[in-house]
């Protein structure tokens, strides 16, 4: 007998068969003599659909009331799980995120887990029933309701999963793993039998969203036993482990390619190159809550350099606008935007041991004409910003350079 939490995204919870068929599965895992602790996420479409409702009340929604509002998604999946579960035979006990007691920070649609009280949950174990927990939300201190991010279910389930030691934290979802790449964009991805929580890290941060970062990070914190399967057919899923757990000799040097189509480009030109204007420049971005990924200055003949950051889509503006001031205190040339730019990356813990990847990679994008805009690399990935309209084109001869097509 396994203690397990179960989560189940929103396809595979988005009608009422769907429901169905995963009352079937967690009552017959139930039934099987497990401990289960099933979160679940709103109905697919209805977080959007709530996101949609609250831009037409307010241009910049409260941020405590569009919490109070999403929160209402996974909490009418829950009910609707238990009603099935109890017309199944099988006993259940709904739980929304504060009555758990999930307690976060008081940060509203971005709010981070600080406890979890497991009381009540272990109470109901111990008496047969199924807990169901709604996902992505929980309360601050001041009983506040609280949402965690988009995609924030899988970060409820490995909380719940670490809180209660469970033995294994299974993600279900309509994938039956995790893969190569996004097996939406390149068909000829593969699952992975395991990847690494430093590999898994990489790919979620640089724009895979089968599983949230946050997530991933608690799971490698707490070491929870972390696995993607697919909610309606069997198989093994994807494990994701330590390090020290796969055999670094039969590692590939790449393990997966990841994709984010939501970067933006942001260029200061002619700007004097003096000490401390790259400071100049990204402190008030940074102070406007705008988060900068990729970095690029270049010095030109005439002792001026042109600055090139990245910053997510929906931020673009709002960087120009914050940078219109700086460029004329600092005597700089235009602000040049471009939200046509996608970012692509490379990652495997491969790389470490493997000379030539980065030569590999960038021979590839050549060979296909694809213009490298920006680079950026670390110990275990290589990201490089290209023209949103060769994000498939590139995917694709990357996955196939590094040996991940499926024949291989
Ligand atoms: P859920 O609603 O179950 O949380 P998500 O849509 O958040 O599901 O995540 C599953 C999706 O992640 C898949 O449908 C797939 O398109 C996408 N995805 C992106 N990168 C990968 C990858 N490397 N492996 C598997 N799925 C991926
Ligand atoms: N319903 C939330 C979302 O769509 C949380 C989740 O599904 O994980 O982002
Ligand atoms: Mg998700």
């Amino acid at each position: 007998m396994s203690l397990l939490v179960q989560k189940y995204g929103g396809t595979s919870v988005g009608t009422v068969e769907r429901i169905q068929a995963v009352a079937d599965k967690v009552a017959a895992c139930r039934g099987l003599g497990n401990d289960v602790v099933v979160v679940v996420s709103a109905m697919s479409g209805e977080t959007n659909r709530l996101i949609g409702l609250a831009s037409q009340m307010q241009a910049t929604p409260d941020p405590r009331e569009m919490d109070v509002l999403l929160s209402t998604g996974e909490q009418t999946t829950i009910a609707l799980l238990c009603m099935a579960l109890k017309a199944r035979g099988c006993e259940s006990r709904s739980y929304t995120g504060s009555q758990v007691r999930i307690l976060t920070d008081d940060s509203h649609t971005k709010a981070r887990i600080q406890s979890i009280d497991e009381h009540n949950m272990r109470s109901d174990l111990s008496n047969g029933k199924v807990v169901v927990v709604a996902g992505f939300q929980g309360v601050d201190e001041k009983g506040n309701i609280t949402t965690l991010g988009r995609g924030g279910s899988d970060t409820t389930a490995v909380a719940l999963a670490a809180a209660l030691n469970a033995d294994e934290c299974q993600i279900y979802t309509d994938v039956d793993g995790v893969y190569t790449t996004d097996p939406r964009v390149v068909s000829s991805a593969c699952r992975l039998d395991k990847i690494t929580f430093e590999e898994m890290l990489e790919m979620a941060s640089l724009g895979s969203k089968v599983l949230q970062i946050r997530a991933v990070e608690f799971a490698g914190k707490y070491n929870v036993p972390l696995r993607v399967l697919h909610s309606f057919q069997e198989g093994p899923g994807t494990l994701i482990t330590l390090d020290e757990e796969l055999n670094v000799m039969e590692q590939p040097v790449v393990s997966g390619i990841a994709f984010n189509r939501d970067e933006a480009k942001v260029t200061v030109q002619g700007i004097p190159d003096i000490p401390g204007v790259a400071s100049r420049i990204l402190t008030p971005v940074g102070e406007a809550n705008i988060e900068v990924d990729v970095i690029v200055q270049n010095v030109a003949a005439d002792n001026t350099t042109d600055l090139t950051f990245t910053v997510n889509r929906i931020d673009m503006d709002k960087a120009k606008t914050v940078l219109e001031a700086v460029v004329v205190e600092l005597g700089a040339g235009q602000i040049i935007t471009d939200d046509s730019i996608t970012k692509v990356s490379i990652v495997g813990v491969g790389m470490r041991s493997h000379a030539g990847v980065a030569a590999t990679m960038f021979k590839t994008l050549a060979e296909e004409n694809i213009n490298i805009q920006m680079i950026t690399t670390s110990e275990i990935k290589i990201s490089v910003i290209v023209d949103e309209r060769y994000l498939e084109l590139a995917v694709r001869s990357l996955h196939s350079a590094f040996g991940l097509d499926q024949s291989n």
